[in-house]
């Protein structure tokens, strides 16, 4: 009989546990034994596992975090951590890993499929969307809703005071986050890390915006922006907007927490189980993923270093219709 470990690793994301129960009742499914793996990586490196069982994840789906726990480790990115991994992994007679997690995940894993011959599949979850192979990463949805809601009161606030509000959402390298809660809520102005913009060019925008507004004034700015964030964009622009009554919210750690979507539940659903299907089918170093709707498997070393393009009409939809 086959055994497979699952992990969760790097940033936690709403839907990893909507996965985690896919990975096991999947695994079940196809006559697979599962033992789940503590704190990513360095729960490998520590053996800190269990075996899960049908109803070891029966009540998680509708849980935001993880309940495998996560965790970044440094002694994984070297070759003697990912041996003791590798060895404990054996020890338990484990032939092939679910990992789910982003990018930096995705390395740690192929390195020890190459290295130590034990399967690997990866399994896109990340709030920030940025990988390639997949249309939506798992908890991108519920983190785009959490971001929208919040900014939906802070509108009434800055309604209420007829204030310019800057405010911060996620995404280290990736826009997504500010892109679509941007529209979702009707920003009169979004920043993104992939349009680029001199500090010169948002003064003007402003400018144009408070001339034609009166009510309250929304920017959605993306921690990942070359501006440095909502704090310090705000910094550049207070002498030019000293009239203004400007305030800066940031979002932060609200954007990963929360039950996930239906939209994030159904997709770790489907991802969890494809996962299983590729080990069951013997592929590794591949990441599922579902574009256009349909499942999609690909080589795990084409999604490195490319990041996903956000699509920049949205971005001049948002100039129109701000
Ligand atoms: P997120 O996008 O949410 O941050 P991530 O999976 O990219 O998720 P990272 O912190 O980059 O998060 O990576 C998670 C873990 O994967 C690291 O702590 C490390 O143990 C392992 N890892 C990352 N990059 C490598 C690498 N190049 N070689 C070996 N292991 C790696």
């Amino acid at each position: 009989m086959k055994k497979i470990a699952v992990l969760t690793s790097g940033g936690d994301a709403p839907g990893m546990n909507a996965a985690v129960r896919a990975v096991v009742r999947s695994s079940e499914y196809f006559g697979y034994e599962v033992l789940g793996v503590n704190f990513g990586y360095r729960g490998l490196i520590e053996a800190d596992f269990k075996q899960m069982e049908h109803l070891d994840v029966s009540g998680i789906i509708q849980r935001g975090g993880t309940i495998l726990k996560s965790a970044r480790s440094e002694k994984f990115r070297e070759a003697e951590g990912r041996a003791i991994a590798a060895a404990n992994l054996k020890k338990e007679g484990v032939d092939a890993l679910v990992a789910i997690g982003g990018d930096g995940t995705f390395r740690g894993g192929t390195m020890l499929s190459k290295e130590h011959g034990i399967n690997v599949v990866g399994v896109p979850g990340t709030i920030d969307n940025d990988l390639i192979g997949t249309d939506e990463t798992i908890g991108y949805d519920t983190a785009l809703n959490t971001a929208m809601q919040a900014i939906d009161k802070i509108r009434d606030t800055a309604d209420a005071h007829e204030r310019l509000f800057l405010v911060e959402v996620m995404g280290r390298d990736a826009g997504f986050i500010a892109l679509e809660t941007g529209i979702a809520c009707g920003a009169e102005l979004i920043i993104l890390p992939e349009a680029i913009e001199k500090i010169e060019d948002i003064k003007e925008s402003l400018k144009d915006i408070l001339k034609e507004k009166s009510r309250s004034t929304l920017v959605v700015v993306s921690e990942g922006d070359e501006s440095g964030g909502a704090i310090k964009l705000s910094k550049k622009l207070e002498k030019d907007f000293s009239k203004y009554d400007m305030r800066v919210g940031i979002l932060g750690h609200i954007q990963r927490g929360g039950s996930p979507t239906a939209h994030d539940r159904v997709l770790a659903s489907r991802l969890g189980y494809e996962a299983v299907h590729a080990i069951h089918k013997g592929l590794s170093e591949v990441m599922v993923g579902v574009i256009n709707h349909e499942v999609k498997i690909t080589p795990i070393a084409e999604t490195f270093g490319k990041m996903k393009k956000i699509n920049m009409e949205l971005y001049e939809l948002a100039k129109i219709l701000r």
